[in-house]
């Protein structure tokens, strides 16, 4: 039986590591013949912050979101509830493309902005190990070898990645959990948390709002006003919520009169 190699070591076969300064070569522009071609039949996965700026890009509520543009299917590795951009049923392009380009360029998925850059990240990362960027070369796109050039660094200035690291930073850290070590599994009702706390803001938003949550649990009066508009700070809560619920830390806090009551 051949060895399982490992997932950096099988990246570094195939790509070359790039450094933050290393440079890359790549222009995608409108006039090029693949344009628009990599928007279909592709697998884009979707973050909790990409579900929030095209649910605002599009005026529709994270609930009508999921329903109209996404898909979640579950296979028996996975181990809690995904979402991908549902591509449209016959002619396999992303809805959100036509022959102009992407029509929701400013809010596009973190995966798009990304592209052809990839990301190797070890689940730990040391000062000396923080994982490594890689480029993607397929076949299909023509953007390689094109344009002036920049640095990794400059590319992903370019993109807006920084803003969706920093506010992906807490759906990372849930879904890199040790939890998930080892073969514990979710519940349905666990897997119905995740996938509203994670990606249905606007139902975890009613949650919150339209049931006992905040008798139960302590959240500050300024905060209380935030998160009745504010999706960020909304989503937020929703991960410290699931890390309570789920790895039983104590990243939210119960009431200490629901404490007593529980005790009396
Ligand atoms: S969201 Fe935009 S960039 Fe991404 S696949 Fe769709 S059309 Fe292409
Ligand atoms: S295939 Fe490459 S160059 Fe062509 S549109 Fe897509 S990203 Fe741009």
């Amino acid at each position: 039986m051949q060895a399982e190699i490992p997932t950096e070591e099988r990246i570094l076969r195939e790509h070359a590591r790039l450094g933050m300064e290393d440079r890359l070569q790549f222009r995608c522009e409108p006039g090029l013949d693949c344009f628009t071609d990599c928007c279909r039949d592709v697998a884009i996965v979707l973050t909790p912050y990409d579900i929030i700026r095209l649910k605002r890009a599009l005026g529709i509520d994270s609930s009508e979101f999921l329903t109209r543009h996404t898909i979640s299917p579950f296979t028996r590795e996975q181990k809690f509830p995904m979402v991908i951009l549902k591509m449209e049923p016959e002619s396999g392009r992303c809805p959100f493309v036509n022959e102009q380009g992407c029509q929701v360029y400013a809010h596009r998925p973190w995966a798009c902005r990304m592209y052809p850059l990839g990301i190797a990240e070890p689940k730990n990362p040391t000062p000396t190990d923080r994982g490594f960027h890689f480029l993607i070369r397929e076949e299909l796109c023509h953007g390689h070898g094109r344009g002036d050039g920049c640095t990794v660094r400059e590319w992903l200035a370019w993109q807006g990645i920084e803003e969706y690291e920093l506010l992906g930073a807490s759906y990372r850290f849930l879904t890199l959990h040790d939890f998930w070590d080892g073969d514990k599994a979710l519940t349905p009702q666990q897997m119905d948390m995740f996938h509203m706390a994670c990606y249905d803001i606007d139902r975890f938003r009613r949650f919150v709002f339209e049931t006992r949550f905040l008798e139960l649990f302590e959240v500050d009066e300024t905060r209380v006003e935030a998160l009745r508009t504010d999706d960020v700070e909304l989503l937020e809560l929703a991960t410290q919520w699931l890390r309570f619920g789920l790895f039983q830390e104590r990243a939210v806090k119960i009431r200490p009169s629901v404490l007593e009551a529980r005790r009396g």
